[in-house]
């Protein structure tokens, strides 16, 4: 008898042990799409970020950890982020069943601006903009993906899904209805920002970005000489800033044009919360 109830015990605690880790696990590539997956997920999945805290979606290496977690992941959400496309094989070697999920499936891309580098003669073709994740059109076809990918995987929760995203969708329509009415008296201002990682944010209000990072380097004095004449030719009085990168030279150019500096994060996790703040700061900085 009490064998069988000692059995029985080991059988209750192997159970507890697998449902709590029978969750599966997502994996994204960056943090704003934790909160995509979580909104409509909820607590039915786990989510797993590769790319850390302060790490640049430009260059990235996975950790350890990360390559555990990464076999242990039933799906991952790709964004059409750089890193992802050295990751891929990788990814493939690590886990043969795990499901890469396009979520730029139907995106509308946007062509980066043009810089007037005079150095520079190689930019005659368009490159397309990769920061869609910033956008409002183009997160929510990558929303609607996110909202497949994960019904395919957990098909019982269909609706319970579709509820979440609907909700967040409204969500997210209010937030830019604000920002639209907000931002409206700025339509056709040009905003400098260190990282061209603004474009689909912007694009929503016209208004435009000019970047002062010079292909992803930190730019020269000179540079900075020529990011000040054309601030001061257009009438440029904000400039965004990025934590991720170094604000000395932004600096610089705010003094000397008596302007702005807005630190935001455009890979912050709490995206829409973002958003909001982003689309604030601009309507205080351009008043
Ligand atoms: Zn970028």
């Amino acid at each position: 008898m009490k064998y069988f109830f000692n059995n029985l015990l080991h059988l209750f605690i192997f159970l507890s042990i697998n449902t709590l880790f029978s969750k599966p696990l997502v994996l994204v590539s960056i943090p704003p799409q934790k909160e995509f997956v979580k909104r409509i997920a909820k607590d039915k999945v786990e989510v797993s970020v590769l790319l850390g805290e302060g790490a640049s979606p430009h260059s990235y290496e996975p950790s350890p950890k990360k390559i555990v977690e990464i076999s242990k992941a039933r799906i991952w959400f790709t964004t059409g982020v750089e890193f992802e496309r050295a990751l891929l094989d990788k990814v493939k070697n690590i886990s043969s069943d795990i499901i890469i999920f396009d979520t730029t499936r139907g995106v509308k891309y946007r062509t980066l601006e043009e810089h007037s580098d005079e150095d520079e003669e190689e930019h005659k073709g368009k490159t397309l903009d990769p920061h869609i994740w910033l956008g409002y059109e183009s997160v929510k076809v990558q929303l609607k993906n996110i909202l497949d990918g994960l019904v395919s995987v957990l098909p019982e929760e269909k609706t319970h899904f579709e509820r979440n995203y609907n909700d967040y969708i409204s969500e997210i329509d209010s937030v830019f209805k604000k920002l639209g009415k907000k931002l409206l008296p700025y339509r056709g201002k040009v905003v400098f920002v260190y990282h061209p990682a603004f474009g689909y944010f912007f694009d929503v209000f016209g208004i435009k970005q000019k970047a002062v990072e010079v292909n992803g380097k930190e730019p020269s004095q000179k540079d900075i000489v020529r990011v000040i004449n054309e601030a001061k030719k257009e009438n440029v009085r904000v400039i965004f800033v990025q934590k991720q990168f170094s604000k000395v030279a932004a600096e610089k150019i705010a003094q000397a044009i008596g302007g702005k500096v807005v630190q935001i994060d455009p890979l912050a996790e709490n995206w829409l919360s973002n958003i909001e703040y982003m689309g604030n700061e601009l309507a205080k900085a351009l008043e």
